[in-house]
C-alpha cells in the first residue's frame, strides 16, 4: 500500500495543470467516442473529425486532448497524422495534461506490481496499452533497463522516459532497441542506443536458479522472452524424468538449458547460429551440454523423424506465424502441420508442449490445430496444463491485442 501512496504523491502539479488549458483538441466523429469511454486507448484515423481538427495540423507525438463530438472531454493523447491509430490515450484525467511527472507516476505503478510478483529483478517491467504506457516496453535485466518505442508519441518523450525511469529504478543504464517492425508503421528510424550509461554487449537473466546471458543486437525482442517465464515454472516440472527433450525454435535455450539441468539430454533446434551458439554458451554456464541443430525447424523435424529419432518430450514455441488477420488461414495450416510433426518424434506416450504467440490464433484454435494434426497420426491428445503470457505481462481487458499468449502442455499416446 505505501508503494500505492507514493504513487499518488507524484500525480501531476499544479504547474501542469495550468499548461493543460493550452492542450489542442482532436475532435472525434459522432458515435466516435464509444471505444475509447470504454477503456479503449487508441483512435484510428477514420473516427477524427478532421474538418474540425484535421490530423495534418499536429506533429508527429504532439499532445492532444480528446473530445468527442458533443465536447465531452476522453482524455489527453499523442497524436501521430502519419499512423492508422492516430491517436492514444495517456491519461484520462481532467486538466492534467501529461508530462513527466505522469511517466514517473505510471512507471512507479507499473514496478509495484512486479516488485509483489518478484523476489529478483528479472521481469517485463512495462507493457505497454496494459501499464498505460502504450507504445512502450521496458524489460529489466538486473540494473539494465532495455526499452522499446512503438510509436512517434512515445518517440517524442524519450528524455523524459530516461529521466523517469532513472528517478524510480536508478539503473546502470538504460537501452533503447528500438528495432522492431512496428517502427514502420509510425514512420519511426530502427535504432539501438544507450540512453543512459554504456551499450552492454550482453544481457544476463537469471530464471528458476539459472543464469543466462542474451545478445542485444541481433537478439530477438528486448532480448529474453519473459512472456514464457510462467510456463516455464509450470510445465518444466512436469517433464521430470524425461530421458530426451527436443527444444524447437529453442532461441538461447531458455527451455532447453532447464530441461538439460534437470538431467535430459537435450536437442535444441534454431534457424539462428547466433542464438545456437548463445543456448550452448548458457548451457556451458550452468554445467550442462546441449545438441544443437541449426536448421529451418520443419525440415529439421523431418529429418528427426527420418532418422527415427524419438524424444521424450517435443518443445515447440515459435514465432507468430500469423501477424496479420489475413494470414488466419496459412497460419492455422502451419500451427497443425508444426505440431503434427512435432508429434511425430514421440514415443509411445511422450508429452507435447504446444505454444503461439499469435494474438490472431484463438487458444481454442491451437487446441484445434493440436488434435487435428494429433488424429492425423492417429494419436490421442490429453492437455495436462495450460498457461498464458506470464503476469509481468498483463492483460488490458479493453484491448483484445495485450492479450496474445497460449501455451499447452499435452500428453500425448497412441489411440
Ligand atoms: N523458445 C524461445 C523463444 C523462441 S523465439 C524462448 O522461450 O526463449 C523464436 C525463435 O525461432 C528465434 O530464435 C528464431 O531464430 C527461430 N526461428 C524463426 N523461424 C524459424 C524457422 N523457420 N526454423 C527454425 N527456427 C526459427
Amino acid at each position: 500500500m505505501s508503494q500505492e501512496h507514493d504513487a499518488d504523491a507524484e500525480l501531476p502539479e499544479v504547474a501542469e495543470a495550468e499548461a493543460a488549458a493550452d492542450v489542442p483538441v482532436l475532435r472525434l466523429k459522432r458515435h466516435e467516442e464509444r471505444r475509447v469511454a470504454a477503456g479503449h486507448l487508441w483512435i484510428f484515423s477514420n473516427e477524427v473529425d478532421t474538418a474540425a481538427t484535421p490530423l495534418t495540423a499536429f506533429s508527429a507525438g504532439a499532445i492532444v486532448a480528446v473530445r468527442s463530438n458533443r465536447d465531452r472531454f476522453l482524455g489527453y493523447a499523442y497524436v501521430n497524422p502519419h499512423s492508422l491509430i492516430a491517436a492514444r490515450i495517456l491519461s484520462r484525467q481532467t486538466g492534467f495534461a501529461p508530462g513527466p511527472s505522469l511517466l514517473v507516476h505510471r512507471l512507479r505503478v507499473a514496478l509495484a506490481l512486479r516488485e509483489r510478483l518478484y523476489d529478483a529483478p528479472y521481469y517485463r517491467l512495462v507493457h505497454g496499452e496494459s501499464d498505460l504506457l502504450p507504445g512502450l516496453v521496458v524489460d529489466r535485466y538486473g540494473d539494465v533497463l532495455v526499452a522499446q518505442i512503438a510509436t512517434a508519441g512515445m518517440e517524442a518523450q524519450k528524455e523524459a522516459i530516461i529521466a523517469a525511469l532513472d528517478k524510480v529504478v536508478k539503473p546502470s543504464a538504460v537501452v533503447f532497441k528500438n528495432d522492431s517492425g512496428a517502427r514502420e508503421l509510425e514512420a519511426l528510424p530502427k535504432y539501438v542506443e544507450a540512453g543512459l550509461g554504456a551499450l552492454p554487449a550482453r544481457l544476463t537473466v537469471v530464471e528458476a536458479g539459472l543464469t543466462f546471458t542474451t545478445p542485444l543486437e541481433g537478439g530477438q525482442k528486448t532480448g529474453w522472452f519473459y512472456d514464457q517465464a510462467a510456463n516455464r515454472r509450470q510445465f518444466l516440472p512436469l517433464m521430470k524424468g524425461a530421458k530426451r527433450v527436443l527444444d524447437v525454435f529453442s532461441y538461447v535455450g531458455a527451455w532447453g538449458v532447464p530441461a538439460a539441468h534437470a538431467g535430459a539430454e537435450v536437442s535444441c533446434v534454431d534457424s539462428s547460429a547466433a542464438a545456437l551458439e548463445a543456448a550452448n554458451r548458457n548451457a556451458a554456464a550452468n554445467g550442462v551440454q546441449l545438441r544443437t541443430i541449426k536448421a529451418d525447424a520443419f525440415a529439421a523435424l523431418e529429418d528427426l523423424h527420418a532418422a527415427r529419432e524419438k524424444f521424450d518430450v517435443v518443445i515447440v514455441d515459435p514465432p507468430a506465424f500469423i501477424k496479420r488477420r489475413k494470414d488466419a488461414g496459412k497460419g492455422e495450416a502451419a500451427y497443425k502441420r508444426l505440431n503434427q510433426l512435432a508429434m511425430q518424434l514421440l514415443p509411445r506416450d511422450g508429452l507435447l508442449v504446444s505454444c503461439s504467440c499469435s494474438y490472431h490464433l484463438e487458444p481454442g484454435a491451437l487446441l484445434d490445430a493440436i488434435q487435428k494434426g494429433g488424429r492425423h497420426l492417429g494419436r490421442f491428445v490429453q492437455v495436462i496444463a495450460s498457461g498464458g503470457q506470464a503476469p509481468d505481462h498483463p492483460v488490458h481487458p479493453a484491448i483484445p491485442e495485450t492479450r496474445y499468449l497460449k501455451a499447452f502442455l499435452c500428453r500425448v499416446t497412441h489411440d
